[in-house]
């Protein structure tokens, strides 16, 4: 069985995970997997809860870093990576973060739609069905538009996870053909890659987040960068599903997938 690099994970240095970068490296290294990539979140102003994505960005890097030293080993490799909340106005603050420290990888992901979060009920309240992921779609765009500073396009279709309008089989391609097809241009013309996120599974869907028909129609639109990642924000969701997601990459198109170290992607094969 082919082994997936996990390149989106939390440990407690993110404001909703609590477990220590030690355990994670220990579960990871019992699953046998080839490395992978902390990318624990900074949100420069999240209204939902003031200062509950902030990051000490110091601290995170030094120990991260020293871990990879210590616990990297020649069959486990240890990244330092981080997930940006990206909003049109923190544009110029990660672009001066990402000057002052290096990292391996960034996520640039949408977690909210001026200002609020579709994880919170509340976001839904006041939109119907289609308003609620069009307009969640549309604020993707404007913060590529706005920063585009960062290697992979983190769960495009995050929104879809949530609210009373969420099912687990859900197309969340076809109604919103128009602006995603905009958005996978965006990002193949930029040399970003697009995440497939696995964290999908444990919210009750059953694709990743894109869905299946979102990866299909990035390859056909030329895309061929791919990160995956559980977005693990404890020991048991290391790898969730990554059994599945190699022949799910070779049905679309794919032979390959990417591994960034030093801001560069690297390929691994997908068999
Ligand atoms: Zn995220
Ligand atoms: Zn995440």
């Amino acid at each position: 069985m082919l082994s997936l690099w996990d390149a989106h994970m939390h440990s407690d240095f993110s404001g909703d995970a609590n477990t220590k970068p030690e355990n994670m490296i220990v579960a990871a290294k019992a699953l046998s997997m080839p490395g992978i990539t902390f990318t624990d979140h900074l949100d420069l102003d999240y209204r939902e809860e003031p200062g509950l994505f902030d990051l000490d960005v110091s601290s995170y890097h030094s120990t991260i870093k020293s871990l990879s030293e210590k616990e990297s080993t020649e069959d486990f490799s240890i990244l330092l990576g981080i997930e940006l909340g990206l909003q049109p106005h923190a544009a110029n603050a990660y672009e001066l973060l990402l000057k002052e420290y290096s990292f391996d990888f960034v996520i640039g992901s949408t977690h909210v739609i001026r200002g609020e979060d579709p994880y919170y009920p509340k976001y839904f309240s006041t939109r119907d069905e289609k308003a609620a992921f069009l307009q969640y779609y549309e604020m993707i765009l404007e913060n590529i538009q706005a920063f585009d500073q960062f290697d992979s396009l983190g769960h495009l279709d995050y929104c879809f996870r949530y609210g009373p309008y969420a099912r687990p089989d859900m197309d969340t391609y076809t109604p919103y053909a128009e602006i995603v097809d905009a958005i996978l241009s965006t990002i193949i013309k930029k040399d970003i890659a697009l995440e497939v996120n696995t964290g999908s599974f444990r919210c009750g869907l059953m694709e990743p987040n894109p869905c299946i028909a979102i990866i299909k129609r990035y390859r056909e639109l030329g895309g061929y960068l791919l990160t995956i990642g559980s977005d693990a924000h404890k020991t048991e969701h290391i790898g969730l599903h990554f059994d599945d997601i190699p022949d799910l990459l070779k049905s679309c198109g794919f032979k390959e997938y990417h591994v960034y170290k030093n801001r560069t992607p690297i390929a691994f094969p997908l068999d």
